[in-house]
């Protein structure tokens, strides 16, 4: 009995459990909208037919892999590319996984392929391998655990473990199956306890460990099922796609473990199932994406839009994957891959009246966040007080929409600011309110200038003072009111022209911007002093927008055109520019983080001045980011987290996470020579080292960056060494060219951002054209070596020729004896001089000469002083001929004739006379000779013009005969014999 009522007991339990657990989600799983905004990457490999991506996965160096129905493509930010064609075969893939050691698994229907991306070697592990190997080729999923094993489930044969050091997947024994039929395994996750969990044909299996024994979780219905896809939520609740049935859900510690379906969801096929890094489950079915929101416990549907239009049914959604970046990749059927936008660190959050089906539209709210309850109060532009149940900041991120309720229906609220006593300060036109913690509302009335336009008298600044007096101004007049006070008392008017903008409060003094100037007024003294401002700010007509002191003695002035840091110790104020020496205008709030940094908002950008610095950067970047709309000052919602009022609602920003930069890994995704494209590798990038001909020299490198978050568009600086000193800015540019690039090794650095800290390099080596390589060079120095040694050996074999000629011509027209040419000599030189003097019309004389009496000097002294004294001779005659041309030969035995060349008769006698007279002064001795004590001689001179066409043999008979008279005539002494008189002329 006590059993029974124990067994009812608990059966009521359970059973009114199952109906909170099936009511509760019913209630709260309301589907609802939000659309999403989605860049669409095409991967189309053939005309007219679009591609499905199946699977994305992100490689260590940033590339994303899809997995498609028609293979396997590598997107690195600029190009889709297919890539490893040869290696899959026409296989049908079915996911991939890259592992920490940069190996792409494919799940295959052929098997699982794993291919090194470090070492670009692939293997295959098939069901015929070994023994140990798959027992089936059709691999449905690869998941890697926690400690990095490899789990792959297949078709039939279950459930198989890899770990590096085995090498090969053994096949782990899944019992019990149903009907002993063989078990297909579809999905493999691990939960906290790492147990492992199986979708498999046979419904969802529950594995102890990694071994078993395996428990089999049935559906709430009892009916048999398939589990197609698992996901573990952040709160450790399974999600489970079932085969045509929908949506079920394991909660984590429910009491029965069977799974209860959630009929919200529309759609009955589900994809695929994944849990984000925030914990939420996003759904991917055939009618469209969904996400399990955790927080919410609601479920949203994501509708966007693709690029054809036409499509009116949602797109089907096969798979997706949060990369490094936090951002989601969607592979649709027939749509490609689509890449979700987002804006880390910021998130734009639609406010919605409670009760209300449209959210606030055109909102412009301003906002305060209460310091007790983290409730936030909201004014939007066109009046009332909102405020909205109190904000967990943990959670606030991931919804997307905030409900509000109207508190008071008031004009339009100016500013929103607490005062001491956490009562919130509302100025409206001509009035303040103050509302407490219990919203009771005191109302102070100011008298305005009936003079003055109605938006003058708005109250749109207010300050607290220590103590408990609350500063506050229209345009153009001060007031100051303390609760409980029936009438705001006026201060200082007059003293604010032109019109009050901004005001602060430090200690006692209240800061008050207006014009271009900033007054301080003591609040206790009452005191005015004017804070100098840069004279550019007063002769540019600078308005002063936002004042504020920070904790380090520091009051932050931004106006129209700059911002100014006034260092209230030191007096120093320090004008405040962006990168670039850009300065930053119209800041309009300022507010100081935990860690010291100066946060700041302008019209639309938001700003960052970190501690110690004095350079603003930005950190939301794009037209398209949330920031571009800010319509309030921030109000804090945690040290990490503000909330800005924003034309469509509530911006939130952490400042920690916009600040962090991302790590955008650049690429080079293209380079062009003369325009044409280069091959990409197998692996489809550019290659990393680019070898090129000397003419190669015009490239064009294209930039991208496949993880880039919507947030920040692409900013690349390049450095080309070998080329440029620094680095270059491509502007909004993604590419750069170089023309002309002369032979030698560069290196292409990349970068994104100024201050990116990853780059990317390639190197690059144009090689010297053919003519210039340094073998060629070789060449050149060997032949201009071998020329020269040829040239001198031959110049040298020319020079000894001629010497040697010349040695032999010497020996042949010179006398042996007497060292004067010889009569052969003498007839060459006549024939010329000849010749000569007929062109230049000179007469031509030549002497003969005979020693006197030269037998008996031989007979007398020997033949030996005969030598001696017929080379006196010679050398006397020739001493004699001064002119060059003159010209002494011997004619043979003791006879020696001279020509004199452009001589007359006249200038023969004087050459002969002067020969006797050297020979009488050269002394040589003749004992006994007829005539003299010395040798004499005796001479014939003939002269003839060689226009006459007589031979010279006939000249020389004349001198002959001339020389003969002389003879006759006694000797020592010459004669002189004109030719032409006796003798008739030889010819030959
Ligand atoms: P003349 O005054 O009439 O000329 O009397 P000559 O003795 O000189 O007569 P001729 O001219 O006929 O004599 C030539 C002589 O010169 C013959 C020879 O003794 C001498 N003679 C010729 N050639 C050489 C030579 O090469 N060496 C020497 N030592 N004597 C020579
Ligand atoms: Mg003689
Ligand atoms: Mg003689």
């Amino acid at each position: 009995m006590k059993n029974v009522l124990q067994n009812i007991n608990t059966n009521m339990y359970i059973l009114i459990l199952s109906l909170l657990l099936l009511a509760l989600p019913q209630q709260a799983l309301a589907i609802q909208d939000i659309p999403i905004d989605v860049r669409q990457i095409d991967i189309s490999t053939e005309r007219y037919s679009r591609n499905s991506v199946i699977d994305t996965a992100q490689d260590a160096t940033g590339y994303l892999w899809f997995a498609s129905i028609r293979g396997l493509h590598v997107y690195d930010g600029n190009v889709v590319r297919p890539v490893l064609k040869d290696v899959l075969q026409g296989t049908k893939i079915r996911g991939i996984h890259i592992d920490g050691n940069d190996v792409l698994w494919v799940a295959t229907n052929s098997g699982i392929l794993a291919y090194s991306l470090k070492n670009r070697t692939s293997r295959w592990h098939r069901a015929n391998d070994s023994s140990e190997g798959l027992a089936s080729d059709t691999v449905h999923v690869i998941h890697e655990d926690q400690k990095g094993t490899l789990w792959a489930g297949t078709t039939e044969n279950g459930l198989h473990r890899y770990e590096p050091s085995f090498d090969t997947f053994k096949r782990v024994d899944v019992v019990p199956s149903v009907s002993n039929k063989k078990r297909t395994i579809l999905d493999i996750r691990e939960d906290a306890h790492r147990d492992m969990w199986l979708g498999t044909d046979q419904g969802l299996l529950q594995l102890t460990g990694n071994q078993g024994p395996a428990t089999t979780i049935p559906l709430s219905t009892g009916e048999p099922y398939s589990a197609k896809k698992i996901a573990f939520d952040a709160n450790g609740d399974l999600w489970v796609a079932v085969a045509a049935k929908g949506l079920w859900l394991l909660p984590k510690n429910a009491q029965k473990k069977e799974l209860i379906q959630i009929h919200d969801l529309p759609a009955k096929n589900i994809l695929d199932l994944y849990t984000d890094s925030t914990g939420d489950v996003w759904i991917c079915t055939t009618q469209g994406l969904f996400r399990y929101a955790l927080r919410e416990a609601r479920i949203y549907a994501h509708p966007f839009l693709v690029s054809n239009p036409r499509e009116k049914t949602p797109v089907s959604i096969a798979s997706i994957t949060e990369t490094s970046s936090k951002t989601l990749w969607i592979g649709t059927f027939n749509h490609g891959a689509l890449h979700r936008a987002a804006y880390p660190g910021a998130k734009l959050i639609e406010l919605k009246t409670k009760g209300e089906e449209q959210g606030l539209r055109d909102a412009n709210v301003i906002c305060a966040v209460n310091p007790i309850d983290s409730s936030i109060y909201i004014a939007p532009r066109s009046g009332g007080l909102y405020r909205s149940a109190p904000v967990d900041v943990n959670h606030v991120l991931l919804s997307s929409q905030l409900e509000i309720e109207q508190l008071f229906n008031t004009p339009r609220i100016q500013s929103l600011t607490w005062d001491a006593d956490n009562a919130l300060l509302c100025g409206t036109e001509n009035a303040l309110l103050r509302i407490d913690a219990k919203h009771a509302v005191e109302r102070v009335q100011v008298i305005s200038n009936p003079q003055t336009v109605f938006s003058d008298r708005d109250i749109a600044r207010t300050v607290t003072m220590g103590d408990g007096r609350i500063w506050f101004a229209s345009k153009f007049e001060l007031y100051s009111w303390k609760p409980g006070e029936a009438k705001a008392r006026k201060e200082k008017t007059g003293s604010f022209k032109p019109s009050i903008s901004c005001m602060t409060r430090h200690e006692a003094q209240v800061w008050i911007g207006h014009g271009s100037a900033v007054t301080v007024l003591d609040t206790q003294s009452g005191s005015l002093n004017l804070l100098p401002l840069p004279p550019q700010t007063w002769a540019e007509n600078a308005t002063v927008k936002a004042l504020f002191v920070d904790h380090f003695e520091n009051v932050w002035i931004g106006t129209t055109q700059n911002i100014f840091r006034f260092n209230l110790t030191s007096k120093a104020l320090v004008p405040i520019y962006a990168a670039g020496e850009v300065p930053v205008p119209n800041a309009l709030s300022f507010w100081l983080d935990p860690a010291g940094s100066i946060w700041l908002h302008t019209q639309d950008k938001i700003f960052e001045i970190p501690a110690k610095s004095d350079r603003a950067v930005e950190r939301a970047i794009g037209a398209a980011h949330p920031s571009a709309n800010i319509s309030s000052s921030p109000a804090v919602l945690s040290q990490d987290m503000l909330a800005y009022g924003h034309s469509d609602g509530l911006l939130f920003i952490s400042p920690p996470v916009l600040g962090a930069q991302p790590q955008t890994v650049p690429k080079i995704s293209e380079i062009r020579i003369f325009g044409q494209p280069i091959a990409p590798t197998q692996l489809g990038r550019m290659p990393e080292n680019l070898e090129l001909e000397h003419d190669k020299n015009y490239l064009t490198f294209i930039f991208s960056i496949p993880e880039l978050n919507a947030s920040r568009p692409p900013h690349f600086f390049y450095m080309l060494e070998g080329i440029d000193t620094t680095w270059n800015d491509t502007g909004k540019r993604d590419s750069v060219s170089y023309a002309h690039l002369r032979p030698g090794r560069y290196t292409l650095h990349l970068k994104d951002g100024p201050d990116g800290t990853i780059t990317t390099s390639m190197s690059i080596n144009i090689l010297p054209p053919l003519w210039l390589t340094p073998w060629a060079m070789a060449g050149y120095a060997l032949a201009i070596i071998f020329t020269i040694l040829t040239a001198s050996r031959m110049f040298t074999r020319v020079q000894t020729t001629r010497i040697r000629k010349e040695m032999l011509e010497n020996l042949v027209m010179l006398d042996p004896l007497t060292g004067v040419p010889n009569r052969r000599k003498f007839k060459e030189v006549l024939v010329a001089e000849k010749s000569r003097c007929k062109r230049s019309n000179h007469q031509i004389s030549v002497l003969m000469i005979d020693i006197d009496y030269f037998k008996g000097f031989n007979d007398r002294l020997g033949h030996q002083a005969g030598d001696a004294a017929l080379r006196s001779v010679a050398q006397t005659v020739s001493a004699t001929l001064r002119r060059p041309e003159d010209f002494v030969a011997r004619y043979g035995g003791e006879e020696f004739v001279v020509v004199l060349p452009s001589t007359s008769r006249a200038g023969a006698e004087r050459v002969a006379q002067k020969i006797q007279d050297a020979i009488r002064m050269a002394n040589i001795p003749y004992p006994g000779s007829p005539l003299s004590d010395r040798i004499t001689l005796s001479l014939g001179i003939s002269t003839f013009s060689p226009q006459s066409d007589l031979h010279i043999d006939s000249g020389l008979f004349s001198a002959d005969q001339a020389l003969y008279q002389a003879k006759r005539n006694g000797r020592n002494c010459f004669f002189y014999k004109d030719h032409c008189l006796a003798l008739t002329p030889l010819r030959q």
